[in-house]
Order: C-alpha cells, then sequence, then structure tokens
C-alpha cells in the first residue's frame, strides 16, 4: 500500500507509533502531487521547501521526545479563502491574485499549534460562489475520477485532492454546500458544522450568517480528528460559539443505538437522478439492516431554499465585497502587483504566469471609459472592480446591490429572511420526530467541465439539498454512498440539529463500518 493511500487517522498512527516519519510523509504527498496535480489542478500553490522544513523540524522534536500536537506530521491542504500569514491567499479571484495576508486565520493558527504540515492552498471558485470551480479566476480544477468533470465547488481543490490522494486532509469552506458538494462529486467525506462552531476569523467573507469551515477527509473518522483542532470558541469571532468541542475522534466508536432516519418527501423529487437515488435509497437500506428506524418527514418550504438563499447570500457578499475598492487592498487597476519573492512555490508560479499573460477578461465597455474620465478617483474604483472580479462575482454583487436597494429591501431580501426563518421552522419540527435527515447530497453525480457555464440558474438549483443547512445553521455531511453507472461517486447527505456534529459523525462511522464506498480511489494515470 502507498503511504498516500493511508485514511489519515492510520497515518497517524504510523507518525505516532514511529513507523514513519513526518519527512517521509511529506516527500510523498509532494510526489504525488508532483506527477498529478498537471491533470487534476487542485492546488493553487504548493509550498515544498516549507512543508518539508517543517516536517523535519517535527520529526526532530520526536526524536528529542518533545511533546507534540494532535496532528503531528499530517498534511493539510487550505482552501485559499484562508488567509495565511504572510503568504499568498487569492481567494481565487485576480482581486486577490497578491494578496498576502498580514495574519494567520484562526483555522490556520490552531493547524499551526496542531503541528499540521500545511503543504498548499487549494483552487476555488472565486470568492466561493460557485458549485463547480469554473469560477476560478485562474483555472478550473479536474475531477479525479473524471478528468472531463468538474469536482464541484467552491471548495473543488480541496475535495479533488484527497480524492487524488495529494493530501489526506483538507479545509474548505461552505457558505450553501460547498464542502458537502465537491465531497459527494469527488467521492470523499465532508462536513459543514454547525454555524458558529469554527472561527471565521481570516475566512475571506462571502455571505457571513452562512459561512462555515469545515473539514474534508477520506473518512467520517478522520473528519472527526480535523475538526476536533478546527473547532471551538475564537474571541475574535464574535459568532463563534463557548461550547466545549467533544472529543469527536473517540466518540465516533460508539454506534447511535435507535436511530430514526428521516427522508425528506420534497427531496425525492423532479430532477433527481436515478443512479443518485437508488444509491441513497440503497444506504438507507444498510442503515436500516444496522438498526435504524426510517420515516418520512416533510420540509414544507424547501421548495423556497434556493430563492432564499440566492436572496440572502448575494446580498451578504455585495456588502462584504465592497471593500475591494483597490485602495485598501486587493487588485488596483492600471497598477502591477509586486512580484513575488523567491520560494513561493510552483503553483504561485503558475499564477503569476496566467494573471500576467491574459488580457483582462472584463474590459469596460468602449465608450465608458471616458464618461468619468474627470473623476480619475471613480474611474480608479471602478476598472479595479471591473477587471478584478469575473463574471460570477459580479452577477452577486448586482443581484444583491438590487435587493438591497431602496424599495426593493422589504420586498426581496427582508422576505428572504422571513423565509429563512420558515425553513429553520421545518427543520426544527423534522428534528422533533428524526435524529438524522439523510438524503441525497447533489441531484446528479459531476457534470462536464463546460457543460453548465452559461446557465447560472442551472448551476443554482445544483445547491437544492445543501443550502437548507446553511440557512439553518445546523451541520451537514457528506459520504460516499456509491457510484453512478458511469462509474462516477454519490453522496449521501447527512443532517443533524445545531451542535450535533457528534451524532452526525457516529451516524457516518457506522455507515462506513458495514460499506467500503469510502475505500475506493480513482485510477489515476500514472498508477498504470
Ligand atoms: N454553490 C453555492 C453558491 O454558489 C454555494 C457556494 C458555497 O457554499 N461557498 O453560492
Amino acid at each position: 500500500m502507498h503511504l498516500t493511500d493511508h485514511s489519515a487517522t492510520d497515518l497517524l498512527a504510523l507518525l505516532n507509533s514511529g513507523q514513519v516519519k513526518a519527512v517521509e510523509v511529506c516527500q510523498a504527498y509532494l510526489a504525488r502531487i508532483e506527477r498529478r496535480d498537471r491533470a487534476v489542478k487542485a492546488f493553487l500553490q504548493v509550498n515544498a521547501a516549507a512543508a518539508l522544513a517543517r516536517a523535519e523540524q517535527i520529526d526532530r522534536r520526536r526524536r528529542e521526545k518533545q511533546p507534540l500536537g494532535p496532528l503531528a506530521g499530517l498534511p493539510v491542504a487550505l482552501k485559499d479563502v484562508l488567509c495565511t500569514e504572510g503568504e499568498l491567499t487569492t481567494c481565487g479571484s485576480r482581486m486577490l491574485e497578491s494578496f498576502r495576508p498580514p495574519y494567520d486565520a484562526t483555522v490556520v493558527a490552531r493547524l499551526k499549534a496542531a503541528d499540521a504540515v500545511l503543504i498548499g492552498k487549494t483552487n476555488m471558485d472565486e470568492f466561493a460562489m460557485g458549485g463547480s470551480n469554473e469560477n476560478s479566476a485562474f483555472f478550473p480544477t479536474h475531477n479525479p475520477w473524471d478528468l472531463d468533470r468538474v469536482p464541484g465547488g467552491s471548495s473543488g481543490g480541496s475535495a479533488a485532492c484527497v480524492a487524488a490522494r495529494m493530501a489526506p486532509l483538507a479545509v474548505g469552506s461552505d457558505t450553501g454546500g460547498s464542502i458537502r458538494c465537491p465531497a459527494g462529486l469527488c467521492g470523499i467525506s465532508g462536513m459543514k458544522p454547525t454555524y458558529g462552531r469554527v472561527s471565521r476569523y481570516g475566512l475571506v467573507a462571502f455571505a457571513s450568517s452562512l459561512d462555515q469551515i469545515g473539514p474534508f477527509g477520506q473518512t467520517a473518522e478522520d473528519c472527526a480528528l480535523l475538526l476536533e483542532v478546527l473547532a471551538g470558541h475564537d474571541p475574535k469571532d464574535s459568532t463563534s460559539i463557548d461550547r466545549p468541542v467533544p472529543k469527536y475522534s473517540q466518540t465516533i466508536r460508539q454506534p447511535l443505538q435507535g436511530l430514526r432516519l428521516g427522508l425528506v418527501r420534497e427531496h425525492f423529487g423532479d430532477g433527481l437522478d436515478g443512479d443518485v437515488e437508488s444509491s441513497v435509497r440503497e444506504a438507507v437500506r444498510v442503515y436500516q439492516s444496522l438498526g435504524a428506524t426510517v420515516r418520512e418527514v416533510s420540509l414544507p418550504h424547501s421548495n423556497y431554499a434556493v430563492a432564499t438563499y440566492y436572496i440572502i447570500a448575494p446580498c451578504e457578499a455585495s456588502s462584504n465585497l465592497a471593500r475591494y475598492d483597490g485602495v485598501h487592498y486587493g487588485y488596483r487597476s492600471g497598477i502591477s502587483p509586486l512580484p513575488l519573492g523567491e520560494g513561493q512555490g510552483v503553483r504561485a508560479t503558475r499564477i503569476w504566469t496566467v494573471a500576467a499573460n491574459h488580457p483582462h477578461p472584463n474590459p469596460l465597455p468602449k465608450g465608458e471609459e471616458t464618461d468619468r474620465a474627470d473623476n480619475a478617483l471613480v474611474q480608479m474604483y471602478r476598472r479595479s472592480r471591473a477587471e478584478g472580479f469575473g463574471a460570477e462575482v459580479k452577477r452577486r454583487i448586482m443581484l444583491g446591490t438590487y435587493a438591497l436597494s431602496a424599495g426593493y429591501y422589504e420586498a426581496y431580501y427582508q422576505k428572504a429572511l422571513k423565509v429563512r426563518r420558515l425553513i429553520r421552522q421545518d427543520f426544527d419540527r423534522a428534528f422533533e420526530e428524526v435524529d438524522l435527515i439523510v438524503g441525497p447530497v447533489t441531484p446528479t453525480p459531476a457534470f462536464k467541465l463546460g457543460e453548465r457555464i452559461d446557465d447560472p440558474l442551472a448551476m443554482y438549483l445544483f445547491d437544492l439539498y445543501t443550502v437548507g443547512a446553511n440557512l439553518t445553521g445546523i451541520p451537514g455531511m457528506s459520504i460516499p454512498c456509491g457510484f453512478s453507472a458511469a462509474g462516477l461517486p454519490i453522496g449521501l447527505h447527512l443532517q443533524a440539529p445545531p451542535f450535533e456534529e457528534e451524532r452526525l459523525l457516529r451516524g457516518a462511522y457506522m455507515f462506513q463500518q458495514a460499506t467500503d464506498w469510502h475505500t475506493k480511489k480513482p485510477e489515476l494515470e500514472e498508477e498504470n
């Protein structure tokens, strides 16, 4: 068995028992990245030198019998939406193509304190807006199961790198499904924790009432391991909740007795792919064989979830993204960012080359440039935003600005907030009857790159099953539960009441003890 095929949990045991060294593990993953990422393109930057130095340091500290953190020597990849001190944090956008935050996100600081080896930053849809990774300003990531298909998004790079065994663990963010959707499409496990469970300090904001950071791993156990380090109160994030963090990686082995599962009636209607439906139903039968009872529950307002989300998320985005004015930080029209320093890693150079060789994808229309020529400041703002943001981000900013404007605010934004409450009540009622809600995580398996690029509505509808957890704040998880006839992975969506991550993980672990979907890996060329 290749070192990189181990789950994070097994790898940690090998590291802790001294059977392998952190440097060997790091080298093995870097070699995988070197060979595989040419095709998958999951990484925006690989920090080979820094990661190796860190791994060496951990090995030395282990030799010297110094205390080590809970993830000592395990490589972890970070979605490029997380601030890393002094290192590029692009958010998949030209706007931040040369942004080096002066501080670490809290989750990054926690990972460092846990002695994880931060191996690189992963590709994503620009500002986390999208579900396919095609909105990255740099290049799309490819699904390791079929390189012609999308990995899902917006944390597609993080999901693809774990699926392709280029990192045992990765961190993502989920505003409307961005951890669960790519986990499902790439055949790995991924969790969006409860809103407030993980600090968002240093997460570049998309929609602040919905954003949440969470783990990716091959298995539920791996997610538990990582969540344990990510979760916890942080005074720097006023929305983070002060509650003890359970020992997820230990309690996960306790099976859930008398588990009551709910199937959402509204989630098995039109648009659900046949292969997805049969895999999900088969998964439910597995749970039944393990003693679970199943009943149908209703979320009567679920038909409004996508519409509600696509009002609230753009409204918050239009406010959050107002800060990119070309002055405070980020891209400024007409001014080249500072060149990269040495040792920034292979992918940084790639971004740089891509950025430098591409003409502005969104030039101002002819004539526009002169109409405000008298006001160079306004022109600079306009040009910076016109050139720095991609089409989808602009679409969201316009939708959000419109929905928040005087005269429309009540009709759109306030109405959406009211429906959000109704959706929350639907879930509360459902959870009076069941312990976990199960269903499909996406309506179809991975689609072809380019297939939906000109159809934003089709893209938005893809989020049908996932946005509910963000609107209500509850935790949700995707675990592999089968394959389509074309050999594409299918994800099972589990949702639990607020702060019941433990229940979610135990439920997922139970399933993974009885099935082997989570052990399947894509065969990438270099193995043949
Ligand atoms: N696909 C959704 C969107 O485009 C979700 C994105 C996310 O969770 N970050 O908004």
